[in-house]
């Protein structure tokens, strides 16, 4: 760590109220925002046109520089790195090797110079664990196929309540054969096994065989690469696909991860987990019981989800503020400790840049990237949507190369140095289709102050100044909030981080509110900070607050 933990919680109280200054605040506890990378289309140190970890150490400045004194950074305080381990396919969530590093990414020794350059920076950088299956080629399941090409004839007595039963004499001739489900006949989410009459699970597609959750070999090895990662120093992981851990069965999907969160937390109390369920909110609000810090919160992300919702005018704008109030205690109702995971498009989904249309279509990509910020817990955002980069339809789209510069681009900013974007640019996954940018690239934008990166980056710096955004709870004042109109304070029970009212105006047009109406809102004396996707600010001068169309306006006491 550059820098001490007091000085920089001092530092921060000394700015909390000042606004326009940002610093990174280290408090050290799970509320932080998050980049999250697919390092095969980030940055691309060697040339070959594959994003690599030495590309991400490269551009870790862009993330966050570490130094509070500069405002050329992102300030992004914690990254999530998409699957890194050996694999077959380029996204890499089929895994063949549990602890090691893809070659195309590089080795275990540019790992660790990446985690130690984010350490250093004070960025936490978690990980991609894919333990509901493993890739067709891992070792684990080459071994108990090739095992059972040359034994035909062995009865499972699979079913769907108890399982694959292995005969013992099979399992003490090939152990593996107890780390997957395999059957005699093809059932539900089966596959079959080349080559013999046999069957195997596999939900997802025939190249991810579904592990044995259920067996103790597995949860050792499970147990064992989550130690191993732990002891290089990685701070967290990235449960990926939950819900499918036992398809169907929820109490088993708890019961899994309420071990694996012991498992990983009795050997690092601080590390932070944070699970997929693409579910629900009923369900994975429900998953809180098993002590995971924080689940995606799915109801506010993608095109049909509240944040777009909200800023299409699709529903009324306090609705906003109301489902984060249900949110927030519907969460901590399961676990107090809960840390909310509020994203609004990641690797899955269509990028947003093309949720709106019409003349007013970058103010919405940038109301909605502020709406994200503004939610308490850990938020996400994917890479290049600080870009409004563009990518829908199949996968691959969705995960284009970071648009650092394009041909066009005659100047870039001063802080990157001698760094040639150019050479860095990655080729993106194979069967990409050509996508088209609406949107300049980074080293344009960055030169544009109206930019939709310069808003997010606002956006970052305005939850980095008040910790109460991620880590208070939101009420919501009836009096200011409309269909156009979102106003809601932000607060710690203990007080322990200064309050904030935010009004949010969603519609096209200037809005004037009078705070007097409202006995809390009477409370907040002083406009501390103004997002605004043009040059036109909040204003504010006896009671009356003045918000333009799509700005967000926020007050101090
Ligand atoms: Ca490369």
């Amino acid at each position: 760590m550059k820098k001490l933990l007091l000085p920089v919680l001092i530092i921060a109280i000394l700015l909390s109220g000042c606004g326009k200054s940002k610093t990174n605040i280290n408090i050290d506890d799970k509320y932080r925002t998050t980049y999250e990378i697919f390092v095969y289309s980030f940055y691309d140190s060697n040339g070959d046109g594959v994003g690599d970890l030495k590309g991400v150490t490269k551009m870790l400045d862009y993330i966050n520089d570490g130094d509070d004194s500069t405002d050329t950074d992102l300030g992004f305080d914690e990254i999530w790195l998409m699957p890194i381990s050996p694999s077959p396919t380029y996204h890499k969530y089929d895994v063949t090797d549990y602890c090691q590093i893809d070659p195309e990414y590089g080795t275990l020794e540019d790992f660790d110079e990446l985690l130690s350059e984010c350490h250093k920076r004070g960025v936490r950088l978690i990980i991609d664990t894919v333990f509901n299956h493993s890739s067709s080629e891992h070792p684990w399941f080459k071994e108990a196929a090739d095992y059972l090409r040359d034994h035909p004839g062995i009865d499972f007595k699979y079913s769907e309540d108890t399982g694959s039963t292995v005969p013992e004499d099979a399992i003490a001739e090939c152990r593996y054969l107890g780390y997957y489900n395999f059957s005699n006949d093809k059932a539900r989410g089966f596959e079959p096994l080349a080559g013999t009459d046999y069957f195997y699970e596999a939900r997802f597609w025939s190249g991810m065989p579904d592990l044995n959750l259920d067996s103790d070999e597995v949860r050792q090895e499970l147990s064992a690469i989550t130690d191993f990662w732990l002891g290089r120093g990685v701070d967290g992981f990235r449960l990926d696909a939950t819900t499918s851990y036992y398809t169907g069965n929820d109490l088993e999907n708890i019961e899994f991860m309420t071990w694996l969160n012991d498992t990983v937390k009795g050997k690092n109390p601080d590390a932070y987990i944070v699970g997929e369920a693409w579910v629900n909110s009923a369900t994975y609000h429900k998953y809180y019981e098993s002590g995971i810090d924080s689940f995606f919160d799915f109801d506010y992300a993608g095109s049909e989800g509240i944040i777009a919702g909200t800023v299409r005018g699709n529903s009324p704008a306090v609705r906003y503020s109301d489902s984060l109030m249900e949110t927030e205690s519907s969460i901590a109702a399961v676990n107090p400790d809960a840390v909310n995971a509020p994203f609004y498009t990641n690797h899955d989904m269509a990028r947003s840049s093309g949720y709106y249309t019409g003349s007013a279509g970058q103010d919405k990509v940038k109301l909605a990237e502020g709406l994200n910020l503004l939610m308490a817990g850990n938020a996400f955002v994917y890479y290049g949507e600080e870009l409004g980069m563009k990518g829908s339809g199949k996968d691959e789209n969705k995960r284009a190369p970071m648009y650092w510069t394009a041909d066009d681009s005659t100047e870039k900013p001063k802080w990157l140095g001698d760094t040639d974007l150019k050479e860095g640019m990655c080729d993106g996954p194979k069967d990409m289709d050509d996508v088209k940018m609406k949107y300049p690239p980074m080293d344009q934008q960055a030169l544009d102050p109206d930019s939709i990166y310069n808003y997010v980056k606002k956006a970052v710096h305005l939850r980095n100044t008040y910790p109460v955004i991620a880590r208070g709870t939101t009420t919501t004042i009836p009096e200011l909030s409309d269909s156009d109109i979102c106003a809601f304070t932000r607060e710690m029970a203990d007080g322990k981080y200064e309050s904030l009212l935010i009004v949010i105006n969603a519609s096209g047009e200037e809005k004037t509110l009078d705070l007097g109406s409202s006995a809390e809102a009477s409370k907040y004396k002083k406009l501390a900070f103004s997002l605004n996707t043009s040059e036109a600010g909040s204003s504010f001068a006896k009671k009356t607050l003045t918000v333009p169309a799509y700005g967000i306006a926020v007050l101090t006491k």
